[in-house]
């Protein structure tokens, strides 16, 4: 028997330990299991090089729990007396103590390290039990009640390898439930390379669950990703998919990463099927080493788009026990970084060139995913710019290229650019795309979260494409090509066009600005848009653009109202406008011309003069003209105003209008449909 006290330094490690990680102390359950789990391979090895030349047996590692107890039995190669001194007492001590001074203060990704003596942060005793795997090796306990004393002697134990009993402190209960303990080993163990048992297998019975006298195995030994990819089938991938992530729906398809220069990395990628909306992640990828679960937070190690994806990746190269922060500049995690990258842009490549159709109906589903990445990603949009995909309102699918040959005949304005239309509500802007379809043009559909983003992006990349969506303006405006036609209509008419239909816009819905044009008479009498610019800088605001986009999101909307003067309605509210209101127009004319004519020429004769220069008894007069000419412009702007209410035809074509936009609502649909209803019966 020997007594001693653990080596090194502090007398006070204990606690620490203790109290270290607090919301991880379940860790203690992985350490204790990746030291049984080394010391089988470790047996194994041996065993190959005909170093150890005994029975090898069954080496399945046992989890049991035993009152207030938690046991761990390996068959592995145990230790001696003087190996338990020397690893337990010293090496394991010192390098907790290391452990613990080095990172006490960091952002912890894997906490590997800790080690055995992790297991003081449950037990309020342990004991350790082993029998070395050595010729004539006698079988030594040690204890510890988890002061720096700890106490060594002979056991009984007959078999070789190393038991670990866990006297489970009154903090720690948890620890002694079979449901938890479960849900750790599905965790942490789920993976591991040699068999771990826990507890016994059941079966139905008379109608009642019995225990049979098998063990029941929590792991699987040799999991997907550790197999050859020449010996797996689809079916396969997609079981393994299940297994990970119990009720998801299938992936679309998969990558199996195999490097082992200049790292070592295995593991399967998914790709999900994203829908619309980037939601909260919370099926992640998991980070294995040597098929021990790590973590699931793998930001830092994939990039951030990537994190969409599902999967695992095992590398014994990705250091464990470090910050964050280091872990980003660290050479080896950059580098499986953007190798992960190349391999996911050269399959979905291969996918590209191999079967086209299929690629073209996963396309929706993948969008959102390439575009992040092409997005975030410099390298990863030089590889896929080749191949992504644009779909048009016809669901037909073009890549970039292809596109640019389709519409750049019809598309390319006087400025050379070549203008991409696009619709992001196909149904809300329906007649807008049947115009510019009646016009030759084709009108891409860009519905996607990430859509107004991404044509940012790829005007930023190509300046000769501009992208409009397709109710950014009249159709004749979209794309211009020589000049517009301006209205034949005199100015006069023209200012009292907009008068009358200004005031009939909704001002609820922001600010209007009436335009006369010429767009021939099968075009519509009036169309609402919305400048491009103005409302892709709402839509990103409203994405979260972030930063001088909430500038936008605060501004009210203003939109375009133009009214074809081509058209025989908006011809008729012109004539039945004279004819209602000509005398009185005229009337209003014949007052105003005096007072403008006077003013002019007083405005001529002070042009160029200082305020202070100017004649006392001039000032006055024109400030007096001007008061004048305000009064009687006033005057026929209520005129109009007040005849616009009463005119039906024009408060139907607004109606009409506005029906188009989907932005009549409520009490004013309501009776729009009323008038309808009376127009026609
Ligand atoms: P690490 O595993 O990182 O070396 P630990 O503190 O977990 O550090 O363990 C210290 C040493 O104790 C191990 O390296 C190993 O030599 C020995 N050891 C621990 N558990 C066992 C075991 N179940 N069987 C044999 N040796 C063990």
């Amino acid at each position: 028997m020997q007594n001693g006290t653990i080596g090194v330094t502090t007398e006070n490690i204990f606690p620490i330990i203790k109290k270290f990680l607090y919301s991880d102390h379940e860790i203690f359950l992985r350490e204790i299991i990746s030291n049984a789990i080394d010391a089988t391979q470790k047996l194994k090895t041996l065993a190959s090089s005909g170093e150890f030349k005994g029975e090898l047996g069954d080496l399945t590692i046992r989890v049991a729990l035993e009152k207030d107890k938690l046991i761990i039995t390996d068959h592995g190669i145990g230790m001696t007396a003087e190996e338990m001194d020397k690893y337990l007492n010293q090496i394991a001590f010192s390098s907790a103590d290391e452990f613990i001074r080095k990172y006490k203060d960091q952002n912890i990704i894997g906490h590997f390290g800790l080690g055995f003596y992790s297991a003081f942060m449950v037990s309020k005793k342990v004991e350790v039990r082993s029998l070395s795997y050595r010729e004539g090796a006698k079988s030594v306990k040690w204890i510890c009640d988890g002061s720096p004393e700890y106490r060594m002697e002979d056991s009984d134990k007959a078999d070789r390898g190393t038991e670990i009993i866990l006297h489970i402190d009154d903090e720690s209960k948890e620890f002694l439930e079979e449901q938890r303990i479960e849900g750790l080993l599905r965790k942490y163990c789920r993976y591991l390379p040699v068999e771990i048992a826990f507890g016994k297998e059941k079966e139905w019975k008379d109608g009642k669950e019995v225990e049979t006298g098998k063990d029941r195995i929590i792991n699987d030994v040799s999991p997907l990703w550790t197999r050859k990819p020449a010996d797996l089938k689809d079916e396969d991938y997609m079981k393994f998919y299940r297994d990970l992530y119990p009720m998801q729906e299938d992936p679309m398809f998969y990558i199996h990463l195999n490097v082992d220069y200049p790292f070592n990395l295995t593991g399967i990628l998914y790709f999900p099927k994203i829908k619309s909306n980037i939601e909260f992640q919370k099926n992640r990828i998991q980070l294995y080493c040597n098929q021990v679960y790590v973590t699931d937070s793998v930001e830092g190690i994939v990039p951030d788009f990537l994190t969409l994806l599902h999967g695992v990746i095992d590398s014994p190269d990705i250091p464990l026990n470090v910050s964050r922060s280091y872990l980003q500049s660290d050479s080896n995690v950059k580098k499986i970084s953007s190798h992960i990258t190349k391999k996911v842009a050269d399959r979905l490549e291969e996918i590209f060139k191999k079967d086209r159709p299929e690629f073209e109906k996963k396309w929706d589903n993948l969008k959102l995913f390439i575009e992040y990445g092409m997005i975030s990603e410099e390298k990863f949009a030089e590889r896929t710019e080749k191949f992504i995909l644009l779909k048009n309102t016809d669901n037909r699918y073009f890549t970039l290229d292809e596109y640019h040959q389709l519409v750049k005949g019809e598309q390319t304005d006087k400025d050379r650019k070549t203008v991409y239309l696009y619709a992001t509500d196909v149904q809300a802007q329906y007649s807008f795309i049947e115009a510019a379809k009646a016009k030759g043009y084709d009108v891409l559909s860009l519905d996607g979260q990430l859509d107004i983003h991404f044509i940012n992006y790829l005007e930023s990349k190509n300046s000769d494409v501009h992208y409009a969506r397709v109710d950014s303006d009249v159709v004749d405006r979209l794309i211009q090509k020589d000049g517009h036609i301006a209205s034949a209509l005199p100015q006069a008419e023209q200012d009292d066009m907009r008068e009358i239909f200004e005031p009939l816009m909704p001002s609820s819905a922001g600010h209007f600005f009436v335009t006369c044009e010429s767009m021939g008479e099968r075009a519509q009498p009036m169309i609402i848009t919305q400048a491009e610019f103005m409302r892709r800088m709402k839509d990103m605001s409203a994405l979260g653009g972030g930063g001088g986009m909430n500038f936008y999101g605060q501004m009210p909307d203003s939109f375009n109202l133009a009214v074809n003067t081509d058209h025989p309605l908006v011809k008729k509210v012109i004539a039945e406008k004279n004819g209602d209101l000509g005398e009185q127009l005229k009337a209003i004319a014949g007052e105003l011309e005096p007072v403008s004519t006077e003013l002019n020429v007083l405005k001529e004769q002070i042009k160029g003069k200082k305020e202070e220069e100017i004649d006392q008894a001039q000032k006055d007069r024109r400030d007096e003209l001007e008061k004048k000419e305000d009064g009687i412009r006033n005057n026929k702007k209520n005129v109009l105003a007040e005849y616009g209410k009463t005119s039906q035809l024009a408060r139907q074509l607004v109606d009409l209008a506005l029906l188009a936009n989907n932005m009549l609502k409520g009490e004013e649909l309501n009776k729009f449909i009323h008038r309808s209803v009376d127009i026609i019966k």
